[in-house]
């Protein structure tokens, strides 16, 4: 059997003729940047976070940079994220001149509560936390010690569309939320695509303007800012998928309950737990598996997919090291770094190709 990590073709192919419609419908209208189709999947997209307002942008990177330059985050400035994240949210706070502050993770893979409160100085200006593989952060004692301390919030919910804690969406406890619409997450345009969620109107306003090199008449820059302006095309083409998004969620959930459950006697391949206060979505199915390096290449000479998400934490990156931390910094996530592997959980999965991927994981550890 052949199980590949990701269908995209799969996925699309169910979608082909709606997907063709509504790129015809954009390409006879003739508008094809922002635009009322924009307008509206931004309407969607905020009523699907349960948040006021939500700006559609290029990309999740830009989601980052533009929610820190709104915020007035530059040099001299410290943000707060965790070193396992992917390489765009220290990126995001790099690039807005602030200065990057990392802190551990939990066996949860997100950043550690208690970890946070003693990096903070009196330069540190915002916390981002990552709702990584689609788990929600601990956002109440997050919020909590953000309040306290009087910090900003911006949450990095780019693999997390649709997971909640306590009920509530992510991207909607911080002061802003970032989402990557990137062909690989669940909900995907067919190309790059992110937004920005926010309760505040003047924000999503001053994200207006950021996005469209600062202008905010046709004729008057107010700042000086870059493209990040969401196509006409990717906003129809997602708007189609937007329909299947609580669908997919809930098959990718349901791989996951099915990998939990026959995975859990394997005290080799620890599986992710998911608490009554979270509803995870899955963008990424991570065990902690020892012999990692092997079980993934005995399962790929078995026709299973898998990946690491991801191999190298931020500060052991080549521009990581200018951050100043060596080996050793963040002993969570540098043991978690040598163990994770991400198992095939995306929607199209079928049930005996989860039984397969399985039966392969316990032949290789002899069981
Ligand atoms: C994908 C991702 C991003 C960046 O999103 P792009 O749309 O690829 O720019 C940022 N943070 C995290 C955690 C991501 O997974």
């Amino acid at each position: 059997m052949n199980v590949p990590y990701v269908n995209l073709a799969a996925q699309h192919a169910p979608l082909k003729a709606e997907l063709l419609r509504a790129a015809e419908r954009v390409l006879v209208a003739g508008q094809f940047v922002l635009g009322p189709e924009v307008d509206e999947f931004e309407k969607r997209f905020a009523g699907l976070c349960r948040v006021p307002h939500a700006v559609g942008l290029n990309s999740g990177t830009d989601a980052l940079i533009l929610a820190l330059r709104v915020l007035g985050i530059g040099p001299g400035d410290e943000v707060i994220t965790a070193p396992n994240t992917f390489v765009a949210t220290v990126s995001a706070i790099a690039l807005t001149c602030a200065k990057p502050v990392l802190v551990d993770v939990r066996d949860d893979l997100n950043i550690d509560p208690a970890l946070i409160e003693p990096a903070i100085t009196p330069r540190t200006k915002a916390i981002i936390p990552v709702h990584l593989t689609g788990r929600p952060a601990d956002m109440e004692p997050i919020m909590a010690i953000a309040r306290r301390r009087d910090l900003y919030v911006v949450e990095d919910a780019a693999q997390a569309v649709l997971a909640e804690y306590d009920g509530r969406s992510v991207g909607s406890f911080g002061d802003l939320g970032c989402f990557s619409l990137h062909p690989l997450k669940t909900l995907n345009a067919c190309g790059d695509a992110g937004v920005v969620t926010t309760a505040d109107e003047g924000w999503a306003q001053r994200l207006r303007v950021l996005r469209n090199i600062g202008l905010e008449t046709r004729d008057n820059a107010v700042a000086w800012a870059g493209n990040s302006r969401l196509d006409t095309l990717q906003a129809a083409l997602v708007m189609v998928k937007l329909r299947h998004l609580a669908e997919w969620t809930e098959a990718r959930r349901a791989n996951a309950a099915f990998y939990r459950t026959a995975l859990s006697d394997l005290p080799a391949v620890r599986v992710p737990a998911e608490s009554p206060r979270e509803k995870c979505v899955y963008h990424t199915f991570v065990v902690q598996a020892e012999r990692r390096d092997e079980l993934r290449a005995f399962l790929a000479g078995k026709g299973v997919g898998t990946a690491i998400h991801y191999p190298i934490p931020i500060h052991l990156q080549t521009a990581g090291l200018s951050l100043g931390y060596g080996k050793g910094a963040f002993p969570v996530a540098e043991n978690q770094a040598a163990r994770i592997l991400s198992l095939p959980v995306h929607q199209g999965l079928r049930r005996e190709e989860a039984e397969y991927v399985v039966a392969q994981i316990r032949a290789f550890y002899g069981l």
